[in-house]
């Protein structure tokens, strides 16, 4: 947040049903501030049936950006002038910025995703990933895979007839084969051991829902050496992450992406790429 909010300050913010939770203006408000934007960002957390008239507003009070989440990532699309190719692809939009007259939408979940594995050294073209879900952050990191040239590309989702349209709608854009895997206690042991990428792209195991104990990877799966790569981030240690550190897996957690999706719409917004060292000390010092 700026130091000194004034008639200038511009409004950003974060729009979801729920919202309050997010971590967003934590890291946003201390960017504008290391870098003296006078710039305010805050959570607007907005029932789905008065989403149409909370655009109009941010519209008409001149927001100069926003992101968007959970359930709005694809219904945002309707309002808006343009958006970038990946978003299109995925029809999944995070991050809106608005540019003269117009709002741009971009999708920041994929280069997130993808640059906590580029952190992590993770070798694209020698694995194979198991995707577990078929919603808006699994099309992210398929697609992030995709675009990586991941050497095999598989997916369990709990609707079997969502991964089908998952699968689909990559035929479109890429030759890359999606097998889908029908049960994960079947898996035989010579399939899992090609596996080098396991991302849980579920919100089973995030806290709220019934089960946050719960995670969808098999007790008996030993994980030793895999990247285990978890969205969730509250809790910041699900039980997969627990089970990965046991196993002594290579583990990247939802915070890492968070955090990489969050430096990305600041980018977008601000025309560079913030400092993330820092951010990482502030946050983790936030959040203890
Ligand atoms: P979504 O579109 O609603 O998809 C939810 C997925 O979870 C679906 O595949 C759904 O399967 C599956 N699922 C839900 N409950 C399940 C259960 N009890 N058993 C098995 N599968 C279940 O949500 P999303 O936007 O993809 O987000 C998914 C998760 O990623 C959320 O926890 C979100 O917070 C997290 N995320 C994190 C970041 C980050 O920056 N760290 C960014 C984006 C998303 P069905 O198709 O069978 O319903």
């Amino acid at each position: 947040m700026s130091e000194n909010i004034n008639g200038h300050t511009n409004i950003y913010g974060v729009l979801g049903y729920p919202a309050r939770h997010s971590f967003s203006p934590m890291i946003h408000n201390f960017l504008f501030k290391k870098y003296s934007i006078n710039s305010v960002y805050l959570a607007f957390e907005i029932r789905p049936e008065n989403f149409k008239n909370c655009i109009s507003c941010f519209k008409m009070l001149q927001f100069k950006g926003f992101n968007v989440t959970m359930p709005f990532k694809e219904e945002i699309i309707h309002y808006l002038d343009d958006i970038s190719k990946e978003a299109k692809i995925i029809g999944s939009v995070n991050t809106v910025i608005k540019k003269g007259k117009t709002y741009r939408g971009f999708n920041t979940d994929i280069i997130g995703f993808m640059k906590s594995l580029e952190e992590k050294n993770f070798d694209f073209k020698n694995n194979c990933a198991l995707v577990l879900g078929a919603g808006g952050a699994a099309r992210s990191t398929v697609l992030g895979l995709i675009n990586k040239n991941i050497n095999k590309l598989y997916i369990f989702n709990r609707t079997r007839s969502k991964a089908i349209e998952l699968v689909k709608l990559f035929k479109t854009y890429s030759d890359k084969e999606i097998i889908i895997f029908d049960s994960l206690d079947a898996l035989s042991d010579k399939k899992l051991k090609n596996i080098g990428l396991i991302v849980n792209c579920t919100s089973v195991g995030m806290s709220g829902l019934d089960n946050p104990k719960d995670m969808l990877v098999p007790e008996k799966w030993d994980l030793k050496d895999k990247f285990i790569f978890e969205m969730i981030y509250n809790p910041i240690e699900t039980k997969l992450i627990l089970k990965a550190k046991s196993d002594k897996a290579l583990i990247i957690n939802g915070i890492d992406m968070l955090i990489n999706q969050a430096l990305s719409s600041f980018e977008i917004w601000n025309g560079f790429y913030p400092d993330k060292k820092e951010l990482v000390k502030y946050f983790k010092n936030s959040i203890k």
